[in-house]
């Protein structure tokens, strides 16, 4: 069979590759000039340093087949993100662990102690936490929400933190010890030669062409047995209802001798700081030895019509207006979603691949069985 797969990130690489090892004819075509979609990597010309050019990304996972997937395109190094926050005036360490809460009360509890300390700030008479806001007064109380949260998501989302969802703060723990590791998965590492090396991995096999700068219109749709959109679902409509609502990010690019910030990503919780973080791309590569530093300040926005979406933001209002693009999208032969775009989702990588092989093995079954293929193999 003939296959087009739109978008040469995760999602269209890895489908592309499932499709091209069953000797399928596989078509992956970019608007953009590179490879890996957003968690294309590059050496910056200047330093020399290998840039995370779309911001920060650290592949973290419990999924063993994932893990090991990624791992047979380009060799992993141990790489195990720890952020820090500038705050009121002082370095913590976040996520909230033992060190930040002693450190911010300026106590030395036992975890033991901290956690009633906590729970004595808490506001408990939030019984069931709705909003992000209600969430983080529940759990950690108003000293540490103002200090590390309320700025940081008021710049990061545009809106007060009492507008949006609590699962947006379900992502990050609260921990009683001095773990101060983002991430509680099992595996957790740092692409050796950078994410577009790992991709090109993947996308190398005699079934597979690739053409860069290339997009899709609906008339390719006749050409191919089937079509693997990762793009925009609003996109693929020409935004006939409107447009998904999205954040987008600017990122400003500057230099240092040596060593600017001591870590590769530090976030600032204040709202009178513009940006939300810095990152010093080259803490993600601490085997490589680079005299100058190249560092991205990081300011969210809403995203304009010719802006990239980062971050979907699916409040009531978006998911309405999902519903009716999903309702359409059902009605279209020959064409599967995928993706964080396709499915306007927020995806981690891991997630993106196990979605991506699940769909390409599940194509493949329905396919053999003379089933209809859907729209979509996940729920939106
Ligand atoms: P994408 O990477 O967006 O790829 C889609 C591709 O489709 C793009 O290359 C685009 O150019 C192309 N395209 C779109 N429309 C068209 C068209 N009409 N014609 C042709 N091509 C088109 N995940 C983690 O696991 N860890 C992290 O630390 C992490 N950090 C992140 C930080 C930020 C700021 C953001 C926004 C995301 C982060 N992620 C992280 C998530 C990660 O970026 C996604 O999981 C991943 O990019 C999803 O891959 P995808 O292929 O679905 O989408
Ligand atoms: N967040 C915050 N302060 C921080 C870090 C995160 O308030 O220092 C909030 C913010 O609203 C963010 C959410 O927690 O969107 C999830 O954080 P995460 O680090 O997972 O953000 P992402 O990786 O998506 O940028």
């Amino acid at each position: 069979m003939k296959f087009l797969l739109v978008g040469a990130g995760f999602s269209g690489a890895v489908i592309g590759r499932e499709l091209a090892e069953k000797g399928h004819s596989v078509t992956i075509i970019d608007a953009r000039p590179h490879i890996a979609g957003n968690c294309h990597t590059e050496r910056d010309g200047e330093t020399g340093v290998m840039v995370h050019a779309y911001g920060p990304h650290i592949f973290h996972t419990d999924d063993q087949e994932v893990w090991e997937y990624v791992n047979r395109f380009m060799p992993f190094k141990p790489y195990v993100n720890r952020v820090k926050a500038t705050t009121q005036g002082q370095v913590f360490s976040l996520p909230i662990n033992l060190h930040t809460i002693n450190q911010f009360f300026g106590e030395t509890m036992r975890p033991d102690e901290a956690r009633e300390f906590i729970e004595s700030k808490a506001d408990t008479s939030i019984k069931d936490p709705q909003t992000f806001e209600e969430q983080a007064l529940r759990f950690v109380g108003r000293d540490l929400y103002e200090a590390f949260f309320k700025g940081y998501t008021q710049k990061q989302w545009g809106c007060h933190p009492s507008e949006l969802p609590a699962r947006i703060l379900k992502r990050l723990p609260v921990r009683f010890n001095y773990n101060d590791n983002y991430f509680f998965h099992r595996f957790q590492g740092m692409p050796e030669e950078g994410y577009t090396k790992l991709v090109e991995g993947i996308l190398d096999h005699p079934n597979i062409t690739v053409h860069l700068n290339t997009r899709f219109t609906r008339d390719q749709v006749d050409d191919y047995d089937h079509v693997f959109f990762s793009g925009p679902l609003d996109g693929f409509f020409g935004y006939e209802l409107g447009r998904l609502g999205y954040r987008t990010l600017d990122f400003e690019r500057f230099t240092y001798e040596g060593d600017y910030q001591g870590c590769a990503v530090m976030n600032y919780g204040e709202e009178s700081v513009p940006y939300t973080r810095i990152t010093e791309h080259k803490h993600f590569s601490p085997w490589e030895e680079h005299e100058g530093s190249v560092c991205y300040r990081e300011y969210s926005r809403a995203c304009g019509e010719d802006d990239i979406p980062y971050y979907p933001i699916r409040l009531v209002n978006e998911k309405a207006l999902l519903a009716d693009y999903v309702a359409k999208a059902r009605e279209v032969e020959k064409v599967t979603f995928v993706g964080r775009l396709g499915t306007y989702r927020y995806l981690d990588m891991d997630v993106t691949i196990r979605e991506a092989l699940d769909t390409a093995r599940a194509f493949l079954e329905k396919q053999a069985l003379d089933e209809p293929i859907p729209a979509f193999f996940v729920q939106t």
